[in-house]
This record gives structure tokens, C-alpha cells and sequence, in this order.
């Protein structure tokens, strides 16, 4: 018989019964040091660290207990739990009489439970139904970056022109004349988006019919954007009613349309989101963890609270999932001891903890925290929760590294980045190439037509470097219209071929002023590690070698 489970719900579901083993296996411990605080508590009734010391116990075995399904387990330590908390409230107030008795009879009720566990329980029941199911949504996945754009206009002349210079910002594009080609080809390959003119001659559907017709027919619609031209209110309705992202009146110009498809057809961040979580049971840290990574995150988890600020900047997680009953010190003070450190003023903090006590969840959020999960979490919301923040994190750290009119890395990130490069391609032995670039007579064109165009030029060559270079290529705006690339593992020769392609692609694009058209083209230098050794070194090089190119004449690549 074949096995219905995949090999990767099945490991994730032995990670969480071995999880629960240990789990129960250090219970026996737990109890006698239990046992040992209500011996102290008989004879001093006023000790409040036996007292504190006792009640993270009964909380933590609750949450856990709860969180890996063992419920009667759960439900002893809750009872207690509840009684413990009267007895660290310095007022006492609702502490019963018989206190000392009623927990002493928790602890035994624990053990009771711990001992049907391990009597009734064949391994293969202890991985039980009250588990969650492992069908997390994947948060980030990898894709290609090559992107397939269908084009359809009965005018071939104008598709094939529009169809060139997409081609140049890295977009693969199959063009038709006929709406019904289009329509079968979009059932032998997907495209990624859509252009669509709106009237056909006759005899054709228009565009807008295809496209509903489209929708009706597959489960997830193809963005579309409609070329028509008309501008009125009519068309623009039907494109809009036909499903249309975008309207273009013709003639639509490449640069304006890329903004579109690019947004369309984005594809996911590739690096998965990095949580960091805090509990000092191993157990259930690790149980948060191996959910987390179900859905596709990457997880450090730390049992010892004095380790934060290290794993904090190793680490550099996106959020941290924190528990509140911690020994040293709580959840809240070290929600605080996070805060007070500058870097990490925006990291998101969540509390996943079984306190239920709403006026101590919002006690604990005071300090800065961002939410407050109660064990035991559902999975999915654990990987919601998470992921909502984690997302929030990367935007924010996003628009601070990154330049604001192109979306590339700045200059102080570009230049953190080629330093972190240069010591991983040392300790791997590796090579790298750095590429300096700037556009040629850009002067000229912010005077001939004006600073906005100018920027059009800028955004076309950062739309061109982003999309046509490797995920793990690093691309920043150096300056004005200086850009500088990373291309980690890569030797000059093929730097140079690349850097080439590049360059072709960019003079190619027509950009648009008032009443003119253009081209534009630009120079660039390459020098490479480890013929260069030290960042400065190497930055010099390919300044150096930039200004070779445009002395030779602009509009070149010159090697090192
Ligand atoms: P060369 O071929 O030697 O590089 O000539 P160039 O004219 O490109 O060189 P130069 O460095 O003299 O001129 C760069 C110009 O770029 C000057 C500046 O006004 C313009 N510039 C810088 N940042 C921006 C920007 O964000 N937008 C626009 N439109 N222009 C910018
Ligand atoms: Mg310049
Ligand atoms: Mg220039």
C-alpha cells in the first residue's frame, strides 16, 4: 500500500513525537523539584521564590501540555496553576484555605496523568489526532525569474515593436495577431500577463471577450492589460468589466508598461522569513519551530535568555516569537532589554504564552510588544500571525536600505553588502566581480528634455539590471545615474559577456520626450576579486576602469 503522507509531513510529524517524548520524559524531574517547592511552601508559607518557582512550572506544563494534546495532563497543571497564581499575588486575595493541600493533590493529579500517558500509550498513539494537519500554506516560495508575456494586436508591425522592446527589460514575449491563437496558447503555456488590443477586424472576438471567456475558464485569471485606441469612458468600462488591470491608449509605450507588468507579474520574495523563538522549554520551542518551517520559514529557537542579543545579531531575524514565563526574567523584561538596544527598536515581538489573563497580556504588550498569541496556537494562525509581521518587518527594513526612486539598494547598503561579499568570497575561496556603471552624457539629457525624462532613463536602467541579472546578483543605485552591480561567483570573462548583453538591451529602448524620441546608452567598468583583495582596492579599479570606457569613447564595458 502506498503511503497517502508526503516525506515531509511525515518528518515533520516524527520531529513533533520526538518532541513530545522528551517532553514527557523530563516530567518525572520537574515533579520532585515540584514536590520540593510544597515543602518549602509547608514550612514557610510566605517563600515566594518557591512560590514563583512552582507556578512557572504548573504554567509551562499547562501551555505545553496542551499545545502537544495531552490534555488530562493539561488540565491538572491548569488547576494548579490557578491556585499558584494566587499565591504570588502579594495580596493573596482568592488564595483558598486549603491551598497547600489542593495543590499538593495538582501535583499528584500530574503524575497520575504523566503515568496513564506512558502506561497507555503506544508511540504510534501519542501521535495523535489533536495535532494540527500539516496543510500550512507555503509563505515564500522560489520562482523563475524569466517572465512570459503574451501580446495580441492585428497590427503585427506595432505588436512585434512593443513586443522588441519588452524584450529589453528581460520580459519573454510571444506575440499574436489573432485572438483565438492567443486563446489556444494560453492552454499549452501559461503567460505570466497579458496585452491586449480591444478591437479585432472581423470575423475575431474582441479582446475583452477573450478575456472573459479566459476567466470563465481557468481557475486563477491572467492579469491582462488592455491597449485600445480609444480613450472614452465606454471602453474603458468594458476593460475594466473584461477584468483588466491596467488601460493603455496607443500607442503604448514600453516604459510606462513595465511599471504595470512589473507589478503584475511580481514574483515572490525568495528569501523565507527568519523567526527567532524564545521559550526556555526546548520542547516547545521546537515544536513552534518545526510548524514555522512547515510553512516554509527559516527557525533558530534559544532556551537561555542571556543569549538574545548574540543570536539577535547572528541571526538577524525578521520577528521574534517570545514565551512570558521565562526563569531569569520575564517575557516583558525582555521584550524590553530588546527595545532599548537602537537596532532593533522596529523589530516585531509576539508573546505566545497560556497566560489568559488579559490584563497581564496587555501589561506585557505595553512595552512594545505586537500581539499576543495564547497557547495552544492553532497552526494557522501561528503561521499567519508570524507571517503578517515578519512581512511588515521586510517593507520597513526595505524602505531603509533601499533608494526610493528605483527600488535598488542604496549607496551605504550597496557598500555594506560588497563587504559582506568580499569575506564570504574569501572564506569560500570564490570569485567576484564589481561593476561600476553610469549613464553616458546624462547631463545632456536632463537639458534636452527636461529632469523627468531624465528619470524615466534611470528607472529604465534599474528595471533592465534587476530583472535580466541572477536572484543572488546584488544591484544598487551608486548615485545619481551610477549604479554598481555584485555578481558574486563569477569570473570577469563572463562579467563582461553579461555586462554587454546589458548594455545592447539598454540602448535599444526608445524613451519619449514632448514631441521626440530617444535612446540612451552607458559606460561601464569591471574589476574582480581576488585580483583586488581589499573593498577600497577593488572599488578603485572599476572607477578606474569606467573612466577608461568613457574616455575610449562611452558606451562600453571596460575589464579591468
Ligand atoms: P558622462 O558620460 O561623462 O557620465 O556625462 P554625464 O553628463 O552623464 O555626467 P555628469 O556626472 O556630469 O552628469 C550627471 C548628471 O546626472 C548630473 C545630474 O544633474 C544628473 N542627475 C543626478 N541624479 C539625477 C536624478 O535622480 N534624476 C535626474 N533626472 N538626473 C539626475
Ligand atoms: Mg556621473
Ligand atoms: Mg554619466
Amino acid at each position: 500500500m502506498t503511503d497517502p503522507v508526503p516525506t515531509k509531513v511525515q518528518s515533520a510529524r516524527e520531529k513533533i513525537a520526538r518532541l513530545r517524548a522528551r517532553f514527557l520524559e523530563q516530567i518525572p524531574q520537574r515533579i520532585a523539584e515540584a514536590n520540593e517547592c510544597l515543602k518549602k511552601l509547608g514550612n514557610a508559607p510566605g517563600d515566594h521564590t518557591a512560590a514563583v518557582d512552582l507556578h512557572r512550572f504548573l504554567h509551562s506544563l499547562k501551555g505545553t501540555g496542551r499545545s502537544f494534546g495531552f490534555k488530562e495532563l493539561g488540565e491538572a497543571a491548569a488547576e494548579g496553576e490557578d491556585i499558584a497564581a494566587h499565591l504570588i499575588d502579594p495580596i493573596r486575595s482568592g488564595l483558598p484555605t486549603n491551598w497547600h493541600a489542593a495543590l499538593e493533590s495538582c501535583v499528584n493529579n500530574i503524575a497520575n496523568a504523566l503515568e496513564n500517558l506512558t502506561r497507555n500509550l503506544t508511540p504510534a498513539q501519542q501521535d495523535d489526532t489533536s495535532l494540527p494537519s500539516f496543510n500550512l500554506p507555503s509563505v515564500n516560495t522560489e520562482t523563475s525569474r524569466t517572465r512570459l508575456l503574451y501580446l495580441c494586436d492585428d497590427e503585427p508591425e506595432l505588436v512585434e515593436q512593443l513586443a522588441a522592446q519588452l524584450g529589453c527589460f528581460g520580459y519573454q514575449t510571444v506575440t499574436f495577431t489573432d485572438t483565438q491563437a492567443l486563446r489556444d496558447a494560453v492552454f499549452v503555456r501559461r503567460p505570466d500577463a497579458v496585452i491586449m488590443d480591444i478591437r479585432f477586424p472581423e470575423g475575431q472576438s474582441a479582446g475583452t471577450e477573450i478575456l472573459v471567456e479566459l476567466a470563465r475558464e481557468l481557475s486563477n485569471p491572467i492579469p491582462a492589460v488592455f491597449l485600445s485606441s480609444r480613450s472614452d469612458f465606454d471602453a474603458r468600462l468594458r476593460a475594466v468589466q473584461a477584468g483588466g488591470e491596467a488601460y493603455f491608449q496607443k500607442p503604448a509605450r514600453a516604459i510606462e508598461l513595465i511599471t504595470v507588468l512589473d507589478e503584475l507579474t511580481r514574483q515572490q520574495k525568495p528569501e523565507p522569513y527568519r523567526i527567532l523563538v524564545v521559550d526556555d522549554e526546548p520542547e516547545i520551542a521546537g515544536y513552534h519551530c518545526v510548524l514555522l518551517q512547515e510553512a516554509g520559514m527559516i527557525t533558530y529557537q534559544i532556551n537561555d535568555v542571556s543569549r538574545i542579543l548574540d543570536t539577535l545579531s547572528e541571526f538577524q531575524p525578521d520577528m521574534v516569537l517570545m514565551d512570558m514565563y521565562m526563569p531569569r526574567c520575564s517575557g516583558r523584561d525582555l521584550a524590553k532589554l530588546i527595545r532599548q538596544v537602537p537596532d532593533y527598536i522596529g523589530l516585531p515581538i509576539v508573546y505566545l504564552s497560556s497566560e489568559t489573563d488579559k490584563q497581564k497580556q496587555f501589561s506585557a504588550m505595553r512595552v512594545g510588544a505586537e500581539g499576543f498569541l495564547t497557547k495552544p496556537v492553532v497552526a494557522e494562525e501561528l503561521v499567519a500571525a508570524v507571517a503578517i509581521r515578519a512581512e511588515r518587518m521586510r517593507t520597513l527594513r526595505s524602505l531603509m536600505a533601499r533608494d526610493s526612486l528605483t527600488g535598488l539598494f542604496n549607496h551605504t547598503t550597496t557598500t555594506q553588502l560588497l563587504e559582506n561579499a568580499i569575506s564570504i568570497a574569501k572564506r569560500s575561496n570564490s570569485t567576484l566581480c564589481f561593476v561600476m556603471i553610469d549613464i553616458d552624457r546624462f547631463k545632456s539629457v536632463n537639458d534636452t528634455y527636461g529632469h523627468p525624462v531624465g528619470d524615466q532613463v534611470i528607472l529604465a536602467l534599474a528595471r533592465i539590471l534587476q530583472q535580466r541579472l541572477r536572484n543572488s546578483d546584488i544591484v544598487g543605485r551608486y548615485g545619481g545615474e551610477e549604479f554598481a552591480i555584485i555578481l558574486q561567483d563569477m569570473s570577469t570573462e563572463s562579467a563582461a559577456s553579461l555586462i554587454n548583453e546589458l548594455r545592447e538591451a539598454f540602448s535599444q529602448i526608445i524613451f519619449h520626450a514632448t514631441d521626440s524620441e530617444f535612446n540612451a546608452t552607458f559606460s561601464a567598468g569591471i574589476a574582480s576579486f581576488p585580483a583586488h583583495r581589499r573593498m577600497e582596492l577593488l572599488r578603485e579599479a572599476a572607477d578606474k576602469s569606467l573612466y577608461e570606457a568613457k574616455r575610449a569613447g562611452r558606451n562600453r564595458v571596460v575589464v579591468d
